[in-house]
């Protein structure tokens, strides 16, 4: 018998394991690692399978930009703990290329910055143009420049990092898939695709994009197809583009793309360096049967996403120099008022899911958040609940 169950080992669900079993709770982790072979595999995929994940204060939302910061804060820790480094202080810029359209977030963002004491400059496109010689924007642009702790994680290993660091401090991890949650009046039952069973007082689900296949009252919750492309850079590419920083653009007037978001050259487990381009596409495709799920993963993505990024990803470094491109699936889980879920559902279940596209470089404070909310059985934390509280369908 657990005190707590937590189901999902993906950013969010195994930091709150990691806080849950520094509680002295008897934690059970639930969750199956990163397939070897995709195609092959017919289980449940993951929002975080990637070496770059943005990290930045620097938000419109203070909610989104205090967990962010308060995340930030912990990194160091966390890496020094496990032993696993993942955290790259590359900087960040957030771009735009009109300040005054209605649609604009970036003054927003730069006052939520300024609150909360990042540490930025405002770059007109003669500045951006003298730091960022190999970036092209057009006259008007304007850019919030962070510095600190700005930059990127590599999502697998900060899950690696925190996984490990749970285990020392006695959580228990299991590496199944869970197939069913028996609500009995002691305890809940998990069933797993194992076979096995496993009991525990009370159960965290965070499950990501999955976690409507498992609860039965569903939650308002719209995971989204997303496709990353990878350009293949040479070592003197990566030279001639050294100090990159990570970046944010809100697009003015493109057919396809709102914003793109694009992450530095960074080395991939085949050894090579690749240039990360993504995007927020204008008509978004929602998926919730679990085989529109595997569909997906088992895709290359969508290939107009892909070819409108590497036109944008061409426009913004003139003259990049790109081996080999290749495209990536992967899934948005957001909400209905896009913050994630971190709530109770009963008095045994808790959820804290829906990403929302933006949670890698916060999933440690989302995580605490969850564990003191489980632990305690009720809200007990600075930000209201009703920031986090679930919406249902
Ligand atoms: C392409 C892309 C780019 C992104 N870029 C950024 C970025 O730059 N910065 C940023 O902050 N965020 C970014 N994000 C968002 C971030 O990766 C997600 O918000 C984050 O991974 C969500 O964490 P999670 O724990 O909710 O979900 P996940 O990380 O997906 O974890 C959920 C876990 O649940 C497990 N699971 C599912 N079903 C079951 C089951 N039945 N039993 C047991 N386990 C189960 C899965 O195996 C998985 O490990 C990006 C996401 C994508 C897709």
């Amino acid at each position: 018998m657990f005190d707590i169950a937590v189901i999902g080992n993906g950013m969010i669900g195994s930091a709150a394991t990691r806080y849950l079993s520094a509680m002295n709770q008897k934690v059970l982790a639930i969750g199956p690692g990163e397939p070897a072979d995709w195609q092959a595999h017919q289980g449940v995929f993951a929002s975080h399978y990637d070496q770059g994940r943005i990290t930045r204060i620097i938000d419109p939302d203070l909610a989104w930009a205090q967990v962010a910061a308060r995340s930030i804060d912990v990194y160091a820790e966390i890496e020094q703990a496990s032993g696993i480094t993942f955290h790259q202080r590359a900087g960040g810029l957030r771009v735009s290329p009109d300040v005054t359209a209605p649609v604009d977030n970036v003054n927003q963002a730069e006052q939520v910055g300024k609150e909360l004491g990042a540490i930025y400059s405002r770059l007109s496109q003669a500045e951006l143009a003298r730091q960022f010689p190999f970036l092209h924007f057009s006259p008007g642009t304007v850019g919030l420049w962070e510095r600190g702790g700005a930059g990127y994680i590599n999502p697998r290993s900060l899950v690696q990092a925190q996984l490990t660091v749970a285990a020392q401090q006695g959580a228990t991890i299991v590496r199944e898939t869970v197939t069913g949650i028996s609500q009995r009046k002691e305890f809940v039952e998990l069933s797993t695709d194992a076979g096995a069973h496993y009991q525990a007082r009370k159960v965290l689900v965070a499950a990501g994009g999955y976690t409507n296949h498992l609860v039965s009252r569903k939650l308002d919750l719209r995971p989204k197809a997303v496709t990353v492309l990878l350009g293949e850079l040479s070592e003197a590419e990566v030279k001639r583009l050294q100090g990159l920083t990570t970046l944010i653009w809100r697009l003015a007037d493109h057919p396809l793309l709102a914003s793109i978001y694009a992450a530095p050259p960074i080395r991939y487990p085949d050894g090579k360096m690749y240039i990360k381009i993504g995007g927020t596409v204008k008509a978004p495709h929602f998926m919730h049967a679990p085989e529109e799920f595997r569909a997906w993963f088992h895709s290359a993505g969508d290939s107009d996403e892909a070819n409108a990024l590497r036109d944008v990803l061409l426009t913004l470094l003139p003259g990049l120099k790109v081996e080999s491109y290749q495209t990536k699936p992967c899934v948005y889980t957001l909400t209905a008022h896009e913050h994630p879920y971190i709530d109770r559902l009963d008095d045994q279940l808790f959820v804290a899911a829906g990403g929302c596209g933006s949670s890698a470089k916060s999933s440690n404070e989302l995580g605490h958040i969850a564990a003191l909310l489980v632990e305690k059985g009720a809200w007990n934390y600075d930000i209201p609940a009703k920031v986090f509280e679930a919406r249902f369908k």
